[in-house]
């Protein structure tokens, strides 16, 4: 059997939308579980759509994602070069090839010209006026020039585009991985254009030539390519070749599952719909999951879920789970409606798992802190259940990295009584006491204290809180206690009483 050898072929018009970083990752799925190879090659002969940084973008956001394929700009390989315009002198001897053979034929009707027949064929009623076996025969081409004249024309240089001669009434079938048997009659695809008038393929020819030049054993992409697909099995058999399987992957649909999930939703509808931030050439931001503080790993978990089922009811999977889980049976026709909590619910479930030691980690790359790594580890394994992002645990658990210099005023308000600084320094009284302040001691400590008193724990746990964090809810609190230490908890409580006092005179 001939090896998988499978391509994610992005255009360079902006940045990666995050339903092309799926295309790309159930490429890498499929070329890892068949041991075959994932490549990339930049599709940019649409000259006049090309976007400068979009390259760069692309490859560094696949880095992050950690799928990174092993062919393409800048990572060698044995089918290069990986950019079209790059092979740019190969493509025309094929289209010169297909006009040899009758199968695809000369044009020289201007811009003018197509824009004439347009509006006369609108006028007569017909809106979608196209280049097809039918309206070609009264066009400027090589079918209705004499030969003389053709010659004539391509010698002076007459601006020309090669178009496909679409054959007449014929069934075109193919068989799609994922949505089964396709047919459609040619009496309905237009004569396209291969070769265009700068010197440059058109999508259509550089991708059949490139996907056979690169022995490309499987074409995974979006669901927008399907309509192309009947061109493309008529180019290869044009040109003689065997055709490579087709798998057309289901849309990414917006959360309401109203249409497609466009690159203007994300931050209209409050998430990134890019892997890493863009910013275009005016300057307009697009976020991205990677600055928004996403691991890589829950972004693509989500992803891969996102059209594709394991048949279980696992949900987290680490990379190497899903190659060995995915298959293309398993990928579902319908579009996939796209869930932003759904999205953060994945990352909560990865920060949980990270090691502590590692998230100390990112929190150091988010900003600087005076923290010991041990510090820093056991103030993660505090909160880390809490978080749904690094970044959560600095603000969310700023008390734990220094003294609250703010208090929740409305809380304090609502929950202080007038016996309830009594009670407190009644605490603080055992807590000076204590010699073994480890949050079991302290908890066991704290209960007696109660019972003796006959409170119950809200009376004095919420009031303990505020005075050392500032605020209403977190971790525990025998917990935090031990953390900060007892010198400290101390310390706080004078403060956290200093502020309480001002707050309730305040009022
Ligand atoms: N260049 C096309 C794109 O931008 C690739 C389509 C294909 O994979 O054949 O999506």
């Amino acid at each position: 059997m001939s090896s998988v050898r499978v391509r994610f072929a992005p255009s360079p018009t902006g940045p990666l939308h995050m339903g092309g970083v799926r295309t790309a990752l159930y490429n890498y799925l499929f070329a890892k579980k068949h041991n075959g190879t994932f490549l990339i090659r930049i599709e940019d002969t649409d000259q006049t759509r090309f976007v400068a940084g979009a390259q760069d973008y692309i490859m560094d956001a696949l880095k992050w994602c950690g799928i990174m394929p092993t062919e393409g700009p800048g990572l060698g390989g044995e089918f290069g070069p990986y950019v079209q315009s790059e092979r740019k002198e190969m493509y025309k001897p094929f289209a010169e090839q297909l006009i040899a053979e009758d199968k695809a034929y000369y044009a020289f009707d201007s811009a003018e010209d197509l824009d004439r027949m347009r509006d006369q064929a609108k006028a007569m009623g017909m809106p979608n006026w196209q280049y097809n076996s039918v309206t070609r025969s009264s066009m400027r081409n090589s079918l209705t020039l004499p030969q003389s004249e053709v010659e004539q024309l391509l010698a002076k240089g007459e601006p020309f585009v090669i178009r496909m001669k679409m054959p007449r009434n014929r069934d075109v079938r193919f068989h799609d991985l994922i949505r089964g048997w396709v047919v459609v009659n040619t009496n309905n695809l237009d004569d396209k254009v291969l070769f265009k008038s700068d010197g440059m393929p058109t999508y259509h020819l550089a991708n059949i030539v490139d996907d056979h030049t690169m022995a490309i054993s499987h074409v995974i992409r979006g669901e927008e390519w399907l309509p192309s697909a009947p061109l493309h099995i008529l180019l290869y058999e044009a040109f003689g070749w065997d055709c490579p399987e087709f798998a057309h992957l289901p849309l990414l649909l917006r959360p309401d599952g109203n249409g497609k999930l466009s690159k203007r939703d994300g931050d209209r509808l409050g998430f990134p719909v890019f892997p890493t931030n863009w910013t275009t050439i005016e300057g307009e931001l697009y976020s991205g999951y990677r600055e928004k503080g996403y691991v890589p790993g829950a972004f693509i978990n989500m992803l891969a879920l996102l059209g594709w089922n394991p048949g279980t009811t696992q949900e987290i999977f680490t990379l190497e789970e899903l190659v060995e889980a995915f298959s293309l049976e398993r990928v579902s026709k319908a579009g996939a409606k796209f869930d932003p909590e759904k999205t953060k619910w994945f990352q909560q479930q990865y920060l949980r798992s990270l090691p502590n030691s590692e998230l100390a980690q990112q929190l150091r790359e988010i900003t600087e802190l005076k923290q010991s790594d041990l510090e820093l580890e056991r103030i993660c394994s505090l909160m880390k259940e809490r978080a749904t992002f690094a970044q959560d645990i600095l603000t969310d658990g700023a008390y734990l990295f220094e003294r609250p210099t703010s208090f929740d005023a409305d809380t304090i308000r609502k929950k202080w009584k007038s016996e309830t600084t009594g009670y407190i320094n009644e605490w603080k009284a055992l807590i000076v006491e204590l010699s073994d302040f480890t949050s079991t001691n302290i908890e066991q400590t704290f209960k007696s204290f109660l019972s003796e008193k006959q409170l119950g724990i809200g009376a004095v746990l919420l009031p303990y809180r505020l005075v050392l964090t500032g605020v209403g809810a977190g971790p525990g609190m025998f917990e935090i206690s031990e953390f900060l230490g007892k010198e400290e908890v101390l310390a706080r409580i004078d403060l956290g009483l200093a502020a309480v006092e001002q707050i309730l005179h305040e009022a």
